[in-house]
């Protein structure tokens, strides 16, 4: 159930474009051929991108896109597709390498950064405060329903008291 990327969603639409564009800029810099890649929108959490080099792939986080799109097309698909750039021209080398390094620089005009700048929160793994009566207690969703739902309680190591939820 992947999103199509031949949707009418704009944001989808820029970032193929986006994509394209950088491989025109690329093969324009480089004077060279590069074969496109298959693209897809199915990375959830608080990465905003990845390159599948052996496959040719990328893939990128939607809800990221949605949140961030000026930044995310800015920076994001320039550093994803330097990864391919890098695989096509070197083959396996580190990953945020020299090579990626002037990748960004001279073919996207980019500093090149590792990480993305994102606000994150909306993706983080939510918890949920728990305390014992000795400390707090961070429960994950999954843990903190299966106490609401009274399948189980969870007890503090240190104190033996049952981990009520913080207020
Ligand atoms: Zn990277
Ligand atoms: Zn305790």
């Amino acid at each position: 159930m992947s999103p199509s990327l031949a949707s009418q969603d704009p944001l989808h639409s820029a970032l193929l474009e986006r994509i394209e564009a950088c491989y025109r800029q690329a093969e324009k810099t480089l004077n060279r051929h590069f074969p496109r890649p298959a693209v897809s929108l199915r990375m959830r959490g608080q990465s905003a991108g990845a390159a599948h080099l052996q496959e040719n792939r990328l893939r990128f986080n939607p809800v990221l896109l949605a949140e961030n799109p000026d930044a995310f097309l800015t920076e994001v698909v320039p550093h994803e597709v330097a990864h391919l750039l890098v695989w096509h021209c070197y083959g396996k080398v580190a990953p945020h390498g020299p090579q990626w390094q002037a990748m960004m620089r001279q073919v996207f005009g980019l500093e090149p950064r590792t990480r993305h700048r994102f606000d994150v929160a909306s993706v983080a793994p939510k918890t949920f405060a728990y305390r014992c009566q000795c400390r707090d207690h961070q429960l994950t969703v999954r843990r903190h329903n299966k106490v609401q739902r009274q399948q189980t309680r969870y007890l503090c190591r240190a104190c033996g008291a049952a981990l009520q939820l913080s207020e």
